[in-house]
């Protein structure tokens, strides 16, 4: 199964990734997660992407195109798996296409904007496996740590409420013109995201076995 998870930054895309993960035993890859790693670890890649992550902005369409062709090359993808964050513009799409790779579903996750300032301002994320929390929506069963491996939680630079806007911003501009892609395919699932986790959880289950 070949599934893209589409939404707002905030959306839920990787809380619900994790869910699909597990229960269809399929990789989550999250663009966003391997750039970064990418930065942690001042890769080339990782220091040319810096400026656009922390000003808000997507990163150049040919890094993260290359960084989607490396990762779906390998193995544990053979047997699909969830994109999370990818694509994120019209030229993504057509390039993941063109690479021959035929998605089954795309799940779009809707929430409205003012209800993504709160989640993302409350956001924390394991610095070593990704995984997602809130303080209050989603919390971790020790403050400070990652229920699934035991990581420190940090928050997103990129979470303060300037850059959120200006991903909001990108979102409707870049990343909305999506829906109509793959809505001409006849792929795309759109699910109502605002109530809580479990609530999405079980449209976004609902949308992947219709
Ligand atoms: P995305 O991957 O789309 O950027 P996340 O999955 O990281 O979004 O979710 C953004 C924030 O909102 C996180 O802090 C997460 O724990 C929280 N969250 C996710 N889904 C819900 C929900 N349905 N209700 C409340 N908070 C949520
Ligand atoms: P995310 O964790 O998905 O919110 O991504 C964090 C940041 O990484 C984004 O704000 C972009 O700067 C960059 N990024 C992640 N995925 C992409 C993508 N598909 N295209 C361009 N930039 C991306």
């Amino acid at each position: 199964m070949k599934l893209i998870l589409l939404g707002a930054p905030g959306a839920g895309k990787g809380t619900q990734a994790e869910v699909i993960c597990e229960r269809f035993n399929i990789p989550t890859i999250s663009t966003g997660n391997i750039i970064r790693e990418a930065l942690k670890s001042g890769t080339e890649m990782g220091i040319r992407a810096k400026s656009f992550v922390d000003a808000g902005k997507l990163v150049p369409d040919e890094v993260v195109i290359g960084i989607i062709q490396e990762r779906l090359a390998k193995d544990d993808c053979s047997n699909g798996f969830v994109l999370d964050g990818f694509p994120r513009t019209i030229p993504q799409a057509e390039a993941l296409d063109k690479m021959g790779i035929a998605i089954d579903k795309v799940i779009d996750i809707e929430v409205p904007d003012e209800v993504i300032v709160e989640r993302m301002s409350g956001r924390r994320v394991c610095e070593s496996c990704g995984a997602s929390y809130h303080l209050v929506y989603n919390k971790p069963d020790v403050d400070g740590v990652c229920s699934k491996c035991g990581g420190t939680l940090v928050q997103r630079k990129d979470d303060h409420p300037d850059t959120v806007k200006e991903r909001l911003k990108v979102y409707h501009d870049q990343t909305e013109p999506l829906k109509g892609y793959y809505s001409k395919q006849g792929k795309l699932y759109v699910v109502e995201g605002h109530e809580d986790v479990a609530s999405t959880t079980k449209r976004v289950l609902a949308a992947i076995e219709a």
